[in-house]
């Protein structure tokens, strides 16, 4: 395992979080769809780790990817997003994880806005915590 800035004991991180909450982020499971209080959300604001408070992504960078969880076409930084390969179940896939504690966030894919960037930042809702930014507070 890297070593990340905020590093912290399973102990811990089991004490600071809630179950689902560790169960995600921690064990990197994955919240069932359409059930995450982000996943149809549209305020204005900043995404941040539910974990260490990192800033992570921009509501503008935000849509309606119909897959059931939060998806973002790209992070707030690409310091903030860590990437690393995943073969588990039986899929190969690109982990995200805050760069900043390790917690895992979900996977990014190449089927995101053409437009934009073609990816999909797919995020669980519980890797994330929204702090709600005054509409005239530029970037
Ligand atoms: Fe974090």
């Amino acid at each position: 395992m890297a070593s990340f800035e905020i590093s912290k004991t399973e102990e811990e991180w089991k004490q600071q979080l809630t179950p689902d909450q560790y169960f995600v982020i921690r064990e990197k499971g994955t919240e069932r769809p359409f059930t995450g209080k982000f996943e149809n959300h549209w305020e204005p604001g900043v995404y941040n780790c539910a974990a260490c408070g990192n800033e992570l992504f921009l509501s503008n960078t935000k849509f309606d990817a119909g897959c059931g969880w939060p998806s973002f076409y790209e992070a707030l930084d690409k310091t903030k997003v860590t990437e690393k390969m995943d073969y588990s179940h039986d899929m190969t896939r690109v982990e995200i994880m805050c760069a900043k504690c390790g917690g895992h966030l979900g996977h990014v894919f190449n089927d995101g806005p053409a437009d934009k960037t073609g990816l999909r930042y797919c995020v669980n809702s519980l890797s994330l915590e929204f702090k709600k930014q005054d509409s005239s507070a530029t970037k």
